[in-house]
């Protein structure tokens, strides 16, 4: 066999405008006329399944959980890289290139790896304007943090939430599909096998979990999204139910499956507390930004760490990597932290962990500060394991996380099976033998096209968007009435209902795609490209405001 990756031929920087000229187009009145079955609605298939619907194909979308929403990449935390260089610190689109293809141990496809960081500029445009709440600076500009293995700042985040909120845009756009009928939803559907016709895709069967009865369904292509491989491992930071039966059906049916040794070990997750457990939970890498990773310099040291004192502590990442510190890459951390556990410097009743500890971070950025940037991180690991790490060093110690193996796919993310396309963690393509965080929501992201980024209309929302899409828009209603109220009792003076800003910042989010006039100011948003739409759209009067508002 034959295996043809189909990477577009020139330049590395052209190869992906070219291929797109290259591509056959598909007229609007033939894309009805396919059906496209998408498994998965995690960010890889949500995204895949409005973008299609919003492009006129018939899609119709599976996935095991009762609702899309709870698809897993909702657990994501730290954030997703982009190559926009808001921080001014040296980025570039070659630079997240030769980071991603350097931390994938020059094992990555590099075609798709540049691909990857030419898109990533767009994505973050694209989820702005779907609504997802990024954090953003005090001046209203997006922040970025920066995450282990690069020297520069390029991820954004939505606090400890990234995933979630990712999650909640693209899902909006699938439903939004779903109204307008070019998607059809199938919940608690279980995909056991791929159907093939003469060598190609046709469809698949499933198992309709509430009922328990098998479906066939037919389509032109199947796409699969169904996420990665961790779970093998029995222990791991996915949950449960991704349990990989979907690509491993489509193996046992002439799918390849590439380098399945290629697993990410996470350095920061809450270490085993016993045989009970049925996953582990991951502390986002972000806290290393802020957190220093020690153990005690003795061997066997069993005093809490509050009794260790400073000059009996070894903050070995930062000894030995001076110039990433605590940033190091993931493996090079987890191999660390093993070490110092198989020195019999571990800590904790197992000895199998190794502090982070943010008490310099609270000295230096105060307590408060530290509760934006982490607090629900923070909530979490109280949750689990009773103690407050705002007066406590954290335990951590490296876990299963993520796969970078998976199917095989060519340059169009297409396996070896014709017909049978894979997405997201599911595939093998990008990042060869990965090191880093942050690029795989990257990745999952790249299917979507501009166009979906609008919202629902409100009236077509159902009860089954309740909690979600509207839930959040509602949330966002009421903080803001709740603003105004405060502002009010406050005596501070009473500002228009929409401050000019966010008006224009809305209305152009509206009324332009992703790709409209001023892209990347308004996703930072910017006051003077603000001004700009709104003094097209509702005159000077308002657009001379912001300043003396703000
Ligand atoms: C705890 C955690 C934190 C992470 N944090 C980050 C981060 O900060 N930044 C980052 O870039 N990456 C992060 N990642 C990695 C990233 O979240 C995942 O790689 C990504 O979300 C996977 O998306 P996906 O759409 O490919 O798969 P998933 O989100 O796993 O979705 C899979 C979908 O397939 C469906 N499915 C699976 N099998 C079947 C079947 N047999 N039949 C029907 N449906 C099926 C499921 O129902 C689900 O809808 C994190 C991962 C974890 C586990």
């Amino acid at each position: 066999m034959t295996l043809d990756a189909r990477i577009p031929s020139g330049p590395i920087t052209e190869k992906w405008d070219r291929h797109k000229f290259d591509m056959k187009l598909v007229n609007p009145a033939n894309k009805r006329k396919y059906t496209i079955i998408v498994v998965g609605t995690g960010l890889a298939g949500a995204s895949a399944a409005a973008s299609l619907g919003e492009l006129g194909y018939n899609v119709l979308n599976f996935c095991i959980q009762d609702s899309p929403r709870r698809a897993h990449s909702i657990a994501a935390q730290g954030g997703i890289n982009a190559a926009k260089n808001y921080q001014n610190d040296g980025d570039s689109v070659y630079r997240l290139f030769y980071d991603t293809v350097k931390g994938g141990d020059y094992r990555s496809r590099e075609a798709n790896v540049y691909r990857l960081a030419q898109l990533s500029v767009n994505i973050i445009d694209q989820c702005v304007a779907q609504g997802v709440p990024f954090a953003r600076e005090y001046g209203g500009l997006l922040d970025n943090r920066s995450f282990g293995g690069a020297q520069v700042s390029r991820t954004f985040y939505a606090r400890g939430q990234t995933g979630q909120q990712l999650l909640l845009g693209a899902y909006q756009s699938l439903m939004r599909q779903v109204h307008e009928k070019n998607v059809k939803l199938f919940a608690r559907r279980e995909m056991l096998d791929v159907v093939v016709v003469d060598g190609k895709a046709r469809g698949i069967i499933c198992r309709n979990l509430t009922t328990g009865e098998l479906e066939r369904h037919v389509g032109d292509a199947v796409i699969l999204a169904t996420g990665g491989y961790g779970t093998a491992y029995y222990l791991s930071t996915n949950a449960v139910n991704s349990n990989v039966t979907a690509a491993w059906r489509a193996h046992k049916r002439g799918a390849l499956f590439a380098n399945p040794c290629y697993t990410q070990i996470h350095p920061t997750c809450i270490p085993v507390t016993g045989d009970h457990q049925s996953k582990l939970t991951l502390m986002s890498e972000s806290l290393r930004n802020d957190g220093r990773v020690w153990v005690p310099k003795q061997k066997g040291d069993t005093r809490p760490p509050e009794q260790i004192p400073e000059d009996e502590r070894d903050y070995y990442l930062e000894r030995k990597y001076p110039s990433f510190g605590n940033l190091v890459p993931r493996d090079v951390a987890s191999r660390n932290a093993k070490q110092m556990a198989d020195e019999g410097r571990g800590v904790g009743e197992s000895g199998l962990a190794v502090y982070l500890d943010f008490k310099d971070a609270i000295q230096r950025l105060g307590v408060e500060t530290i509760k934006e940037k982490y607090g629900n991180l923070f909530q979490m690991y109280q949750k689990i394991t009773d103690e407050d790490a705002y007066k406590k060093p954290m335990r951590i110690y490296p876990a299963i996380h993520y796969t970078m193996g998976g199917l095989w796919v060519d340059y169009n993310l297409m396996s070896n099976l014709p017909g049978l396309h894979v997405l997201g963690e599911a595939n093998f393509s990008d990042h060869g033998a990965n090191r880093l965080g942050a690029s795989a929501l990257m990745q999952r992201r790249l299917l979507r096209h501009p166009v979906h980024d609008r919202p629902l209309p409100r009236e077509q929302h159902t009860a089954e968007d309740h909690h979600g899409s509207c839930g959040l828009r509602r949330r966002r209603g009421q903080r803001a009435v709740a603003d105004r109220q405060t502002a009010r009792r406050e005596g501070q003076p009473r500002h228009p209902r929409n401050p000019p800003r966010a008006r224009a910042h809305s209305l152009g989010r509206r009324r332009h795609g992703a790709d409209g006039s001023e892209p990347e100011a308004r996703a930072r948003g910017d006051s003077e490209a603000a001004r700009r739409v709104l003094a097209r759209r509702l005159g000077a009067r308002h657009a001379r405001q912001p300043e003396s508002e703000s």
